[in-house]
């Protein structure tokens, strides 16, 4: 895909399908500037498993909802790295619970972290990259913006917002070679979606027509195309990775 000589920003790399999309775009070429919130020796990890590929990368530590963070964690990479040609905004959190019962934390820590963290980070590294021309961003939604489950009222309104934010920064940034899209995923292999997997397998299976749940390298794969510069004339795009879920 020819990431050669370019640096990619994802956050929320040390786990999941931050990681699986780091590793990828290493593999591609690229250099990785990763952010994670509190997870250091898994970030660790995956920095090592980037190094093996030979690619040079570096860890910013950061909780992104704090709103300080997002532009302090850009310039820590530009500073380190010197330019991002990549941004993929992957970190997220679920606080999955009924609305009567969510606390006004559990609404501001997912918003916060999933639509405002986002936006913030977009919001610091477009300006260097309206100058260069040249810029890829991918957001990571999830079904639940169009296909919301029970107790997911804060997570979907998240990631509803992060679909329109996408297109509204498609709209914003294209005159100046930049692309700006979503990737959806369904039900993915990770931390996150234990309990969901756990507690609501029938549930889900009866809803995804390809019948099995995906692991975060087939996620990354779509990522990957979205962010490379093999992707010329998509742009605004939300890409579901999700065996068939939306069609149900
Ligand atoms: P995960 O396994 O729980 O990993 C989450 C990652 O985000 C970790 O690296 C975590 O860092 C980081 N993170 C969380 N809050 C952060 C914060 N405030 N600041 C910086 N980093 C933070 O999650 P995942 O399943 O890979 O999900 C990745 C993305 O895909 C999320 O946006 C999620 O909403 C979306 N998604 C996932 C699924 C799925 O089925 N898994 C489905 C749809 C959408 P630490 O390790 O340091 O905590």
């Amino acid at each position: 895909m020819d990431f050669e000589g370019q640096v990619a920003l994802v956050t929320g790399g040390s786990r999941g399908i931050g990681r699986a999309v780091a590793l990828k775009l290493a593999q591609e070429g690229c250099d990785i500037a990763l952010n994670y919130r509190s997870s250091t020796a898994e970030a660790e990890q995956a920095a090592e498993q980037i190094g093996k590929l030979g690619r040079r990368v570096e860890l910013f530590q950061g909780d992104l909802s704090d709103p300080e963070v997002p532009h302090a964690v850009v310039s820590g990479v530009r500073a380190a790295f010197g330019q991002i040609d990549v941004l993929v905004n992957n970190a997220g959190i679920t606080r999955d619970e009924l609305l009567v019962n969510q606390s006004l934390d559990d609404i501001r820590a997912v918003l916060d972290t999933n639509l405002v963290a986002p936006m913030l980070t977009v919001q610091a590294v477009a300006p260097a990259m309206l100058r260069r021309r040249y810029g890829r961003i991918v957001n990571l939604s999830s079904s639940a913006a169009s296909k919301p489950g029970r107790g997911q009222s804060n997570y979907a309104a998240a990631k509803g917002g992060l679909e329109a934010f996408t297109k509204a920064m498609a709209v914003e940034l294209a005159s100046r070679g930049i692309l700006v899209n979503a990737v959806a995923p369904g039900v993915i292999n990770t931390d996150m979606t234990d309990a969901i997997r756990s507690h609501g397998e029938d549930e889900i299976m009866s809803r995804l027509l390809l019948k099995s749940y995906a692991e975060p390298e087939t996620v990354a794969d779509a990522v990957a195309y979205l962010a490379s510069p093999r992707n010329t004339y998509t742009t605004g795009e939300v890409l579901h990775v999700d065996g068939g879920l939306k069609m149900a």
